[in-house]
């Protein structure tokens, strides 16, 4: 047991605005600040509050923080609950029969990395839980989290025999009073060495404790296995390819050459051990560390063409006033790509930015491609994978086109 603040024993009343009222029954996971009428005291990070109507009836459940704008997230509406090991357990063990489709994969297609909750779209708002084989990846992003984190650790073990537990903190979190210290392994041994997963029967290595997001991009599994049946006998570009999840299904789908381009030389090299892992004697695979931009224009002058270009670059927008900034950088990524893509070629570019809407994001790549004198004809325009499903607007991010380019 790790030693934490335990939650007050008190709850906090509240009592907020109709507009608030609403957006709970409608299953919004946040109330703001703003949206706060009545309070029965001042609380700590990670006291229960409840949520009263204006009939004073038990409306919700949800964990208080007293220091951000998002002051309460939401752990149940509509019936009263005790927030505990079992609660968790209920959740945890409801969060895994959704992903049974991953959790029983079959030998040949073994997927024993997924998420297993998703924050505010799984009922649990602001915990992240991704599993990488027998190592789980606990990811808060705040600190009201931290007094319930004994139940979580409890419940998680109760339900999956974990060897290892690792905690990743979000942002501000990672200065606390607490101990708790970003990557450090709560249970089990030491990490040494990135863990070894499998994914569609394809092995990947993530590093839970450096790598970005918790070690691999798990949002992305239904998108390459799309590439990989849409690869044969193709050329393909992996740009923005981080650790070359695109590039090794590329590989298994019969592409002829795989090239990984991605600004950060340790993730092109990790890139280049996992093609190695999966297809230890083949020579298909080359690296390129270079800015997207740059290699882009550098291919175009060259002459250099390939049948598929995959586009997954990081968010452009972290704010609403980034957003027509993201546009054009995503209109400047199509424009490349499609001046590097062979007649009836295939374009597959994603979005992660969950401020730029779907619409706007595929009319703003066929408006494009349209300039550049290629009228796109779209294959499939997809969403989020099914680990990662969205429980409310803000929720949503993840959209990528796969389109032939004539
Ligand atoms: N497609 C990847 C995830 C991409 S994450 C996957 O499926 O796993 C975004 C990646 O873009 C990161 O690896 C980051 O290093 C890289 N990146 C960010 N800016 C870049 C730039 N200007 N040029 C090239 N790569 C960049």
């Amino acid at each position: 047991m790790l030693k934490l603040p335990s939650p007050s024993t008190k709850r906090i009343a509240l009592r907020v605005t109709p507009a608030a009222e609403r957006a709970i029954r409608q299953g919004h996971p946040w109330i703001f600040e703003q949206a706060i009428r009545e309070q029965s005291h001042v609380g700590k990070a990670g006291d229960l509050a409840v949520i009263f109507d204006k009939k004073r009836r038990f409306l919700a459940i949800g964990l208080y923080d007293p220091n951000t704008t998002i002051r309460v997230r939401i752990l149940q509406r509509l019936k009263p609950a005790a927030i505990n090991k079992e609660w968790f357990k209920a959740k945890l063990d409801t969060t895994s029969q959704l992903r049974a489709p991953l959790r029983d994969s079959p030998p040949k297609r073994l997927t024993n990395g997924y998420r297993l909750a998703h924050g505010e779209n799984d009922g649990l708002p602001g915990l992240v839980i991704d599993r990488y084989a027998e190592t789980y990846v606990i990811k808060l992003y705040t600190p009201a989290w931290i007094p319930h984190l004994n139940d979580i650790l409890a419940a998680l073990g109760d339900i999956f025999p974990a060897e290892r537990i690792v905690l990743r903190l979000g942002g501000s979190l990672k200065e606390n009073k607490f101990n708790l210290e970003d990557g450090m392994v709560l249970q089990g041994e030491a990490l040494t060495a990135p863990i070894i997963f499998s994914e569609n029967g394809l092995r990947f290595e993530s590093d839970p404790v450096h790598g970005q997001k918790t070690g691999f991009f798990l949002d992305q599994r239904e998108n390459r296995a799309r590439v990989e049946k849409l690869a044969k006998g193709k050329r393909v570009l992996n740009v923005f390819s981080y650790t070359g999840g695109f590039s090794v299904y590329a590989a298994r789908g019969g592409a002829t050459e795989v090239v990984s381009l991605d600004a950060s030389k340790p993730a092109i090299e990790a890139a280049e051990r996992n093609f190695k892992l999966n297809f230890p004697s083949s020579n298909l695979h080359s690296l390129i560390a270079g800015d997207a931009f740059e290699v882009m224009t550098e291919m175009k002058k060259k002459d250099r063409r390939f049948e598929m270009v995959i586009i997954d670059p990081p968010s452009f927008a972290r704010k609403a006033s980034q957003t027509d900034g993201a546009i054009n950088a995503y209109q400047k990524l199509t424009r490349l790509g499609i001046e590097i893509l062979a007649p009836n070629g295939i374009l597959v570019q994603a979005s992660c930015s969950s401020r730029v809407e779907s619409d706007a994001f595929f009319d703003a790549i066929h408006l494009t491609a349209r300039r550049a004198g290629r009228l796109l004809k779209e294959i499939e325009r997809t969403s989020h994978a099914l680990d990662h499903p969205i429980g409310f607007r803000e929720g949503e991010y993840l959209k990528c086109l796969f389109a032939y380019a004539p």
